[in-house]
């Protein structure tokens, strides 16, 4: 049996080596390493898979698209953004990078996204937007959020790092990207998402023309035009040969996401008479593009099962440890433990599994045999 990883990007490298090989020495020969045409050929390709009239700025990294998506909106310091409790640090990062505040609010244990029915309860008059995130590869509820933000009057930042590809759909049967359903979106090309280049790389997503052109500013240094800055801004670049890598890849990513629901169904299918094992649900308003598959234990030691399955050379990750209302550099509205306790069970009690596109059958059996072993064991 091949050796188990967590994401295996050396084997997928090699099915499509021989095109990326040919893309990145054609850049290397030209010497266009920044601005190349891969670039905007990237960009021109992801917006048409994205559909719905998206407008793609492509820049350096997951956490910069946030970044550039709240500078765009001219949120200023003082303002107050809403954003889940239970997600990777960088979107409250950037938050209070930008001296905005923090706002935490609960998730849905069933689908590790915002707890939409608690958003109103914390908004105030510097309420101005809501950064919903769509973890591991699941759309968050997006109607009802939408709804809010249109009552109160914010902007609605998809983070989009987790589910490029995914869909929504929403009551009245409309279809969109992931990406395309709010004002504004980030997303991260990091090697190990689902859409991952050779180091680090993202993209910021918007249907509002005028915004874009203020992201594309903002993004290369506030330049207006070259030499003229009208804005503070930043470097945020992404190169020709992430872009050329992406490109390519874009061809894969519906098949790469195939892949990834393949593997989850057969976990799905060998852990649904497990008591202590809680499969990822599945909302009817999202497709969902597993870039992790995370489940939840009752009954059972996480520690304890982890070291088990290290012990038998089986990967698994805990996202996350520690709930964002919990971590010191973002808590900065005095949050208290047993004040999100949704989100503080889930970093005790969730662990992701090997999730990836070349996982196969002889791998998922072994990982699923030991996996219900150890659970019946402990019984
Ligand atoms: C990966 C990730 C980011 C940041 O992306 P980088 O490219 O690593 O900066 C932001 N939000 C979420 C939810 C992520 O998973």
């Amino acid at each position: 049996m091949k050796k188990i990883e967590m994401v295996d990007l050396v084997s997928q490298y090699q099915e499509i080596k021989e095109k990326i090989n040919q893309a990145l020495s054609e850049i290397m020969e030209c010497a266009s390493f920044i601005n190349g045409p891969s670039v905007w050929r990237f960009k021109s390709n992801l917006e048409n898979y994205l559909g719905n009239q998206a407008i793609v700025v492509p820049c350096a990294n997951g956490t910069d698209a946030l970044q550039i998506s709240m500078m765009g909106l001219g949120l200023q310091p003082g303002d107050e953004v809403i954003t889940p409790a239970f997600t990777y640090a960088a979107t409250a990062e950037v938050i209070a990078l930008l001296g905005l505040t923090p706002l935490f609010v609960d998730v849905d244990e069933r689908t590790f996204n915002i707890d939409y029915s608690q958003i109103e309860q914390v908004i105030s008059s510097k309420t101005k937007a809501i950064v919903p995130v769509h973890l591991f590869g699941q759309c968050a509820n997006m109607q009802p959020i939408l709804g809010i933000a249109q009552k109160y009057n914010l902007y609605v930042i998809e983070d989009v790092a987790q589910a490029l590809g995914a869909g929504y759909t929403s009551p009245n049967g409309s279809y969109k990207k992931a990406g395309t359903i709010g004002d504004v979106a980030g997303t991260s090309f990091f090697p190990s998402k689902n859409l991952g280049c050779f180091g680090d790389g993202g993209a910021i997503i918007t249907t509002n023309k005028n915004l874009s052109e203020m992201l594309g500013i903002i993004a290369n240094h506030g330049q207006t035009s070259l030499y003229y800055h009208d804005k503070v801004g930043v470097n945020s670049r992404l190169d020709s040969i992430q872009a050329a890598i992406l490109d390519i890849k874009l061809q894969y990513l519906d098949q790469y996401v195939e892949k990834r629901r393949k593997a989850a169904a057969y976990y799905d299918e060998r852990f649904e008479d497990i008591e202590q094992l809680i499969t990822p649900y599945r909302a009817s308003y999202s497709d969902h593009v597993f870039h992790q598959y995370t489940l939840t234990l009752q009954g059972i030691n996480r520690d304890g099962l982890k070291d088990y399955l290290e012990s038998v050379q089986i990967p698994a990750k805990i996202y996350y440890p520690v709930p964002l209302h919990l971590q010191k550099a973002y808590n900065l509205k005095g949050y208290k433990k047993g004040q999100f306790p949704v989100a503080e069970r889930l970093s005790d009690t969730v662990v992701s599994l090997p999730m990836h596109t070349e996982l196969d059958e002889t791998q998922l059996a072994y990982i699923t045999e030991h996996i219900i072993s150890y659970c019946n064991r402990s019984n």
